[in-house]
Formats: C-alpha cells, sequence, structure tokens
C-alpha cells in the first residue's frame, strides 16, 4: 500500500476516504482537516484568544497539539472531577504534557467549589446519574473559566464519533431543539457566554488516535468509569458497523446534516429561544432566578446539612 501523497510505504489506510498516508504525510492531513473545519465554519481566527477544554483523553491533547502547531493562541482547561483514579491519572497526563510542551494550562477542581462537589458525592447526594451531575458541572465550569479568563472562544475536542452518535440519538427522538443547536460553532446567547466550537467535528476516533499515536501523546487510554453502558456507546457501535458495510458513513451523516438540515431547524428554533438572564447568585447565563449549577450547589449543602444533623453523635 502506497502513500496516496508521497508514494512512499503507506503506515495508515483511511476508509472512508479510500487514501493511505505514511508518517510525514498523514500528519500534514490531519493538521489540514482541522485548518479546513475551522476554516470552513469561521470558527476563529489567529487573533482570538482559545480555551480548549482538555480532559486527558486522545481527541482533546490531540487537538491541543495541532492548535499550538498551526499558531493559535490557546490555553488548556482541565476541570478535576474527584472521580477516583480516573480524574487522578488523566489530570497526572494533562500536567505532564503541558509541562513538556510548556503550553499554559489552567485547573479547575470541583473538590475544592462551593460545599465540594466531586462528582461522585454530587450524584449520590442529589441521586442523579453520574453523568448529569458532571455535565451541569462542567458546562458551568468552562462557561464561567472562559468568561473570567477573557477569552473569546471555548474549544472542544469533540470528533466525528461523538458528533454522529448524538445526532443519531437526536434523530431517533426527533429532538427538534437540540438538533437546532447541534452544530460545529455556537454563537454566544448571552453577554458572559462565548463562542463554543468543535474543530474535530468531521475527524474520526481512529485519525485522532492515529494522530495521537504518531505524535508520541499520552493520553488517558481507558475511559470513565461512568461511560460504561452509556447509550451514547450502543449508538457508537450501530455506527461503527454501519461504517465498516459502508465506508464514509459517519461523515457524510454529519456533514450533510449540519450542510443541508440544521439550518433549517435553526430558523423557526431561533425566533421561538429566548435568551437567558442573569443567576441572581453568581450573574452567570441562568434560565430560572439561579442558574442550574448554583441550583445545584444549593441542593448538595441542605443534603449534605441533613446528612451530618441525622449522623448519631460519635
Ligand atoms: S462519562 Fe459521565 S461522569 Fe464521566 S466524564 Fe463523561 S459525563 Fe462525566
Ligand atoms: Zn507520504
Ligand atoms: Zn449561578
Amino acid at each position: 500500500m502506497k502513500c496516496k501523497r508521497c508514494r512512499e510505504k503507506a503506515e495508515v489506510a483511511l476508509r472512508a476516504h479510500n487514501a493511505a498516508f505514511c508518517r510525514p504525510c498523514y500528519l500534514g492531513y490531519f493538521r489540514r482537516q482541522v485548518e479546513r473545519a475551522i476554516e470552513g465554519a469561521r470558527m476563529f481566527t489567529k487573533d482570538e484568544r482559545l480555551l480548549l477544554a482538555v480532559s486527558g483523553g486522545k481527541d482533546s491533547l490531540a487537538l491541543w497539539d495541532v492548535l499550538a502547531e498551526l499558531g493559535y493562541d490557546v490555553t488548556g482547561f482541565y476541570l478535576a472531577q474527584g472521580i477516583g483514579e480516573y480524574s487522578a491519572l488523566s489530570r497526572t497526563k494533562v500536567e505532564a504534557f503541558a509541562a513538556t510542551r510548556g503550553f499554559r494550562l489552567e485547573i479547575g477542581d470541583l473538590e475544592q467549589e462551593g460545599p465540594g462537589l466531586a462528582v461522585p458525592d454530587v450524584a449520590r447526594l442529589t441521586r442523579r446519574p453520574s453523568c448529569s451531575a458532571c455535565g451541569t458541572l462542567k458546562r458551568y465550569s468552562f462557561d464561567r473559566a472562559a468568561h473570567a479568563g477573557g477569552f473569546d472562544v471555548l474549544v472542544t475536542g469533540h470528533n466525528l464519533d461523538d458528533e454522529a452518535a448524538r445526532l443519531l440519538g437526536n434523530v431517533l427522538r426527533w429532538q427538534t431543539d437540540h438538533l437546532a443547536r447541534q452544530r460545529p460553532v455556537l454563537e454566544p446567547t448571552h453577554p458572559k457566554f462565548v463562542r463554543k466550537v468543535k474543530p474535530l467535528y468531521l475527524l474520526s476516533e481512529y485519525e485522532t488516535a492515529v494522530y495521537a499515536f504518531m505524535r508520541g501523546i499520552d493520553y488517558v487510554v481507558d475511559e470513565c468509569p461512568n461511560s460504561v453502558g452509556a447509550t451514547q456507546l450502543v449508538y457508537k457501535e450501530a455506527l461503527n458497523r454501519l461504517e465498516a458495510e459502508s465506508p464514509g458513513t459517519k461523515q457524510s451523516f454529519v456533514r450533510e446534516f449540519v450542510r443541508r438540515v440544521q439550518p433549517a431547524l435553526a430558523e423557526p428554533a431561533i425566533a421561538e429561544h429566548t435568551d437567558p438572564n442573569a443567576c441572581v447568585r453568581c450573574g452567570m447565563p441562568a434560565w430560572g432566578e439561579l442558574c442550574g449549577f448554583c441550583r445545584l450547589v444549593d441542593e448538595v449543602t441542605t443534603k449534605r446539612a441533613r446528612r451530618t444533623s441525622a449522623a448519631p453523635a460519635a
């Protein structure tokens, strides 16, 4: 098998693109794909300051590497979620990655927030599924860090597989309001939100893993323990079966949705959409008096106080 570009021996084959590349040409191909996504969807420019949410997984670290290579002004933001070994390991990997490359890194720690907001504790106390508690805490923490640091854009490492699985889930339930907002660039709807973008939305998990491997990026291979059994994984498996039968399915599913369907769904949604107001406590965007994060903090504080007062004296 020969490289499509230079005819040297190829190291990786991409069935979806009917192409094979040697290592240097693959790295160039990957960077160009990211650049094309950024420019094609007008995600950001080199004059803007980017905050990249990094988890320690291959996608966010590969994206950090590419954005820095391409000369963007990017700072990483890692949120420690308090999920046992997984969080400890991912933090170590992120810190080592940033330190060896001299990249700027900010760290948030949920255990140190308010009444102590480690995901497993919040989930147990509020009887929410872990991923629901985690989602609220992550979204808020990223939005707040981007606003507080004066960043222009919040970047995430969602890849093609993530986006295709999310799209399939939204289509299967015809969640038109979610579909109307599923796009690679989301403009802010509140002065304390910044633009949100996903430069890897057309690059598969496999392509990112190959890039990370070729660049010698040391990432957390294990997924978060709470992802086991998540519906999202079932959708990913189904999509992988379709992809194996018909390479390119995931790409066209997501790309054509964004190009042809999403704009049509967004029109009426914009008309009906109400922008958030400000949380009376923290000032961040909220749809009621308090934002979701402050409501969660209240619930954790109350439930923890009840438990403490109910506990027998030692
Ligand atoms: S799998 Fe769930 S708990 Fe784990 S990081 Fe993702 S959203 Fe959070
Ligand atoms: Zn080549
Ligand atoms: Zn609030």
